[in-house]
């Protein structure tokens, strides 16, 4: 039976702009793979920092919609079936009194994971109601780097989603590293608080793989402008990413190279898909 993995995804985004290149080689090996994006709902009322974001997408009030179009063309060129769970992100969340949870951007890369226990609460249910952790061989979850609360969230939630079902020795969990914040090289401390007691698996990729992935991270046109300056700089720093982790020189350039994918376990003999073929 084909091996079915699921990569959960906090944004319409985050799982392809991370690991479009894993992703791709998964599937051209036969295995299955779905994308699960918790936060893709769209707000009403919407504050001033929710506006200003809508403009640099280019988008108003169809915005979730076009975004989840996107995340649909960008998996269909992979080959993956993505779930959408339709909840708020940060930008669309609001107080009881009805404030924005979030008023400035700077915001949401500080906030403590333990002031949206609500948001944790909704998330872990949706998990549960909508995907059944147990039919598949593997999941992978954000680390968190560059401390996006809603990534910090899905990390948080799925960890206590597997814990609290009991299912510890079954559900595999497997954490990926967040793109492109590890690119911007802000948070320093990543490796020491968030992939403490984790293990860094390497997985051989090519660059095929690679291409595959910006082929795919082209179809968030509305994204692009927020996170690039340009579709270049876009290009050159998924491929600096790539060379950044080749086994060659640094010097030496990617193109019909092979590269590495990284992902971190918690056991260290943990089997990583795809690596057992390719390295
Ligand atoms: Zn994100």
């Amino acid at each position: 039976m084909t091996q079915h993995y699921l990569f959960i995804s906090a944004h319409l985004d985050d799982a392809i702009l991370s690991c479009g290149d894993y992703i791709h080689a998964l599937i051209q090996n036969n295995y299955q793979v779905t994308i699960a994006t918790v936060f893709t709902g769209m707000g009403t009322d919407l504050s001033m920092l929710a506006r200003i974001l809508h403009k640099k997408f280019g988008l108003g009030m169809d915005t979730m919609d076009v975004r989840r179009q996107e995340d649909i063309h960008a998996a269909e060129a992979l080959g993956a079936a993505v779930i959408h769970l339709n909840l708020l992100e940060c930008i669309y969340r609001k107080n009881k009194d009805g404030s924005p949870v979030y008023s400035k951007l700077q915001n949401l890369f500080v906030a403590e994971v333990g002031s949206e226990h609500e948001v944790i609460e909704e998330i872990v249910s949706v998990l549960s109601e909508q995907i059944i952790f147990e039919n598949f061989a593997g999941v992978f979850v954000p680390l968190g780097i560059g401390r996006h609360i809603d990534h910090c969230l899905v990390r948080e939630s799925t960890e206590r989603y597997r814990l609290r079902a009991g299912t510890d020795g079954q559900i595999r969990l497997m954490y990926y590293e967040d793109l492109p914040y590890l690119c911007f090289n802000q948070d320093i401390t990543w490796r020491t608080e968030l992939a403490a007691g984790l293990h860094e698996q390497r997985i051989k990729l090519q660059y095929w793989d690679l291409k595959a992935k910006i082929n795919a991270v082209l179809k968030y046109g509305s994204q692009l402008s927020l996170l690039w300056p340009s579709r270049t700089s876009m290009l050159k720093q998924m491929e600096k990413h790539a060379r950044g982790v080749a086994p060659q020189s640094k010097l030496h350039p990617p193109e019909g190279s092979d590269y590495f994918f990284k992902v971190y376990t918690a056991d260290v003999n943990e089997p990583i898909p795809v690596s057992e073929i390719r390295t």
